[in-house]
């Protein structure tokens, strides 16, 4: 049984010329999943009903089955779904005045394991499909029933290290045939996997990119990301350059802030200069502790100093502190749970990456 959500709006006229149907089903398909939250083939009315039957002898839509629910006293809200083979992923949603983001995981576990987040710790397992990813959009807007404002790829997982399956979410999402999603309220967010960052300039959609950055030395950041080891400092920049290109595209660099370890002075000094070279925005994030792992966040007056540092010399940055931390879903501490990682099903089959 295919899962209709894993196809593309040319995939969907295909699998209707196969069934002899005329093109102009696909159109209506994709707006009862997508516009018009049909849950199931009986609920598609405009359908021939001897369609309706052929296609649900061949195709599915299941919601994605949620096992947790959690608020947080900001009003972020973590959900936790199991997965038809029982492994467990998060989405979070977070509201603020003007924003009603949900934060997408992408991969169960991840492989580049960063010292500092959760999500590596559990190794990877697999990737998400593309019905699992938009399915996370769909049970925000149809079950929570909120109207989103932003949708960023930066929950669990590597989003450019599954880049079939998150162009195709993206691609859906943005069709105004499908979800009809502003690409330009759509954010990526890459650990800086080089190869991601070159195909991802080639989707030329105007999807935004993050790069987690933390630190711009090779040093400390090979310290922090194993990744750096692959790609080092030089490689991202000129990835990042070359998606720059000729102007047009912007880039955000995000910098999770870790006490004594990438707060220090030459970190800000560092940081403003390879960001002012792209002109970049600069995103910087206090960390959020994950049980176990020796990092800690600086003090607020550290934080205000790098701020600081960073604007004297001429680089602006937003301080947003991570919600949700009363309930474990800020960010990198997605996958952790009172005691039991998210990420484990029942009987682990650890892959590696
Ligand atoms: N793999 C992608 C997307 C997932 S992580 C990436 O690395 O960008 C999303 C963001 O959360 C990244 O910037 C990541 O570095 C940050 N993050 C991870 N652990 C964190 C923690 N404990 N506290 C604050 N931010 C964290």
């Amino acid at each position: 049984m295919t899962d209709l959500r894993d196809l593309s709006f040319e995939e969907l006229r295909a699998a209707c010329a196969g069934l002899n149907e005329p093109a102009f089903r696909a159109r209506q398909i994709f707006a009862w999943l997508y516009q018009k939250k049909a849950s199931s083939f009986e609920a598609m009315t405009d359908l021939p009903r001897d369609l309706r039957e052929k296609l649900s002898a061949c195709f599915s839509f299941p919601p994605l089955e949620v096992t947790g629910l959690t608020r947080s006293r900001d009003g972020t809200a973590k959900t936790l779904f199991r997965l038809a083979d029982g492994l467990l992923v998060e989405t979070v949603f977070i509201p603020s005045k003007n924003r009603k983001t949900v934060c997408l995981s992408t991969q169960v576990g991840c492989k580049f394991a960063c010292a500092f987040c959760a999500s590596g710790l559990l190794g990877f397992r697999r990737d998400l499909t593309t019905a699992e990813i938009i399915g996370q959009v769909l049970y925000v807007r149809d079950i929570l029933g909120i109207g989103l404002t932003n949708i960023v790829f930066m929950g669990m997982g590597e989003p450019l290290d599954n880049f079939d399956n998150v162009e195709k979410a993206i691609r859906i999402l943005n069709d105004p045939r499908g979800f009809g999603f502003a690409a330009r309220r759509m954010t990526v967010s890459t650990s800086g996997f080089v190869p991601g960052i070159a195909r991802f300039k080639k989707l030329d959609l105007q999807v935004n990119l993050s790069v987690s950055l933390h630190a711009a030395d090779d040093e400390t950041r090979n310290r922090l990301m194993p990744i750096n080891r692959r790609f080092p400092l030089a490689e991202v920049m000129a990835a990042c350059e070359d998606y720059l290109g000729e102007g047009g595209r912007k880039l955000t660099f995000e910098v999770v802030l870790i006490k004594g370890v990438n707060d220090r002075p030459e970190d800000a000094e560092r940081l403003a200069r390879i960001a002012r070279d792209l002109r970049a925005k600069v995103n910087l994030i206090p960390y959020s502790p994950v049980p176990g792992l020796p990092f800690e966040r600086p003090g607020d007056e550290d934080l205000s100093a790098f701020v600081r540092r960073l604007e004297v010399r001429g680089q602006e940055a937003t301080l947003r502190d991570s919600k949700g931390s009363d309930i474990q879903a800020a960010c990198g501490q997605l996958a952790l749970r009172s005691g039991s990682p998210a990420a484990v099903p029942e009987n682990p089959k650890p892959s590696e990456g």
